[in-house]
């Protein structure tokens, strides 16, 4: 059997250790230190917004985002049925529901024109998620917000530097949320961030996120707050992962290419698709395997594998998970597309002649 071709693994080829070794020889290696900032600093503007705060992962950065906003019991808050659990298990986690909403079948992110038949009184906020590095349709979703006054939470853990009509994710909402775990776009190990342009959330993100301390009397705490604190050696590693973002977006891309060429005209598999208000950041190359394939999706998973090459299934709809069965409602767009969908290797490093490779397999064994 050849060597696996794996799904992901992180690019630490640049400062990286460098950083982290000037943490450790420092002694800064809790959350003081001049890299949280240097990291917080160049991420914001990269997002084009005036504050980046950052956090030790991206579930907390979107349960923070609730929780500035005192999204609790009572609450309702709208997120896509498909897109990893933890964009709903956050509004659980503050007492909210999460009410669910289907796919569009040609963007697979949220539907924007099924969402305003899930508003009601309760609704307080809205969840678009960038699945797989594809914007979220924003046009229609702000359009909405601002109709009904709903706040909005970019969930870009999968998307650093798509964009919608040309504007970076994240900064199009009220807030933006971003993960930085080992297989997302740039890496701080575990990490997140919130970003956003409005000061008084920002500041209320960096009181709560550090035990909500006052800044007049240590250790006197107004409210309950919580330590979702980065560290300062994993802002060194996310530094030193920014400094090259621009190279590693561009690679993704080139790599996306590369499969769609090498996948064009291939029967019984549907590509990644991008729609023309969209730039795809590809964060993981993914595909369809529809009826005309030879081998359904699970049999053409093991195949690959068999040929040295690793997969992921899509994530399952959320409303299928034993936690969400009180979720009522049809979601078969959702249903669909996480019984077809396969994410691909999609790391930077990945060889052009991989990429044919795979491509290749793939055609072989669905025809
Ligand atoms: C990775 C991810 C998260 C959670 O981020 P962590 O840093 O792993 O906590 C949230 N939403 C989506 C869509 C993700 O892919």
């Amino acid at each position: 059997m050849p060597t696996l071709i794996p799904v992901y693994q992180p690019d630490l080829s640049g400062k990286e250790l460098e950083y982290v070794t000037d943490c450790v020889k420092s002694g800064w290696v809790s959350s003081l230190g001049k890299y949280v900032e240097l990291f917080e600093t160049s991420f914001a503007k990269f997002c084009g917004v005036k504050h980046a705060i950052a956090l030790s992962n991206g579930t907390v950065a979107l349960h923070l985002a609730l929780v500035l906003k005192d999204i609790g019991p009572g609450d309702e808050v709208i997120v896509p049925d498909l897109t990893f659990v933890a964009t709903a298990n956050v509004v659980r986690h503050t007492g909210a529901t999460p009410v669910l909403v289907d796919s569009d079948p040609e963007t697979w992110m949220i539907d924007p024109d099924q969402i305003e038949a899930k508003i009601t009184s309760k609704t307080k906020a809205i969840i678009p998620v960038h699945l797989y590095g594809h914007p979220a349709n924003m046009g229609a979703i702000m359009k909405l917000a601002k109709k009904h006054g709903l706040y909005v939470i970019e969930d870009a853990a999968e998307a650093h530097g798509a964009e919608y009509r040309g504007k970076r994710v994240g900064g199009i909402g009220d807030i933006g949320a971003f993960s930085f775990y080992g297989n997302k776009v740039i890496t701080t190990g575990e990490g997140g961030m919130l970003v956003t342009n409005d000061d008084l959330l920002a500041e209320k993100a960096r009181f709560l996120k550090d035990h909500a301390m006052s800044k007049e009397i240590r250790y006197w705490h107004p409210e309950v707050g919580y330590n979702y604190r980065m560290t300062n050696i994993q802002a060194a590693i996310g530094l030193a992962q920014f400094e090259r973002i621009d190279s590693l977006l561009s690679r993704k891309i080139e790599i996306a290419l590369a499969y769609k060429k090498s996948l064009a005209g291939c029967r019984g598999v549907v590509v990644q698709p991008q729609a023309e208000w969209a730039k795809n950041i590809y964060w993981m190359f993914s595909i369809l395997v529809t009826d005309e394939s030879r081998l359904n999706r699970n049999e053409l998973m093991s195949s690959l594998l068999e040929q040295g090459i690793d997969s992921r299934p899509f994530f399952f709809p959320i409303h299928q998970m034993p936690p969400y069965l009180g979720c009522l409602g049809d979601y078969p767009v959702a249903d669909d597309l996480s019984r077809r969908g396969i994410n691909l290797p999609s790391f930077p490093a990945l060889k052009d002649e991989q990429v044919k490779y795979i491509g290749d397999t793939i055609c072989r064994l669905c025809n």
